[in-house]
């Protein structure tokens, strides 16, 4: 299944992250071993250790929801940090990659779906959260994009205008605040059910789980 998943995101050039959360250690190596480099946690414990266990190219994406006081725990080895969901959260990540001397790639997260229970932000929250970014120069973030998650159902038609959603508010965001910045390109949306639809609405980055490494 890796293999076919893996070809279709090259296909489309589309990132693929292959999300090993509560799987073990060996799952991973297998996939490292066909080529895979990576991978999405969503526990910062957990990431932490498999970091410490694992070769040291592979590039961990926090895609799960961040608790401030855990940020200083992957601040020296994740790549990117999907799940930026207030500007407090923004200011502990600058300070910790700051003591780390380094720069740490994020994406900001939408509440795309229309359950009331998914973290994330408005597109209005997040011109504030950008503005505020703006006006204090956070030399160790670098905004790359966004982030969301459809709703859990199987109506086809409400996840993919979910996904067009995020699509618009990437591109409205693109427009007014980074239309000059190089690295603001990537909408990391679409999980195991729903990847094709979601790389169909302009994903360049997707999540993808159980469809790799099977059920959890
Ligand atoms: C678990 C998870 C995924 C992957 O889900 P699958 O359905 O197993 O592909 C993607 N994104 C986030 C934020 C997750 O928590």
């Amino acid at each position: 299944m890796y293999t076919n998943i893996a070809a279709y995101c090259k296909t489309h050039h589309v990132n693929l992250v292959a999300v090993s959360k509560t799987k073990p250690i060996s799952a991973i190596q297998e996939l490292y071993a066909a080529g895979q480099r990576i991978f999405g946690e969503n526990r910062v414990k957990e990431m932490t250790e498999k970091y410490n266990q694992l070769p040291k190219d592979i590039e961990w994406h926090l895609i799960g929801h961040l608790q401030k006081n855990k940020a200083k725990y992957i601040a020296p080895f994740v790549s990117m940090i999907h799940s930026i969901d207030s500007f407090e959260l923004l200011e502990i990540v600058d300070l910790q990659a700051k003591i780390n001397h380094r720069i740490i790639p994020v994406l900001l997260q939408f509440h795309i779906a229309t359950e009331e229970t998914k973290f994330g932000l408005s597109l209005p929250e997040s011109m504030d959260l950008i503005q505020n970014y703006t006006i204090k120069s956070m030399e160790h973030i670098k905004i790359c994009g966004v982030m969301g998650m459809a709703s859990f159902t199987e109506n086809l038609d409400l996840i993919r205008s979910e996904f067009h959603t995020l699509k618009n508010i990437f591109d409205t965001l693109k427009e007014k605040y980074f239309s000059d910045d190089l690295s603001f390109t990537e909408i990391s949306m679409g999980m195991s059910g729903d990847f094709k639809i979601a790389i169909e609405e302009g994903s360049t980055m997707v999540r993808v789980g159980s469809a790799i490494f099977g059920k959890r």
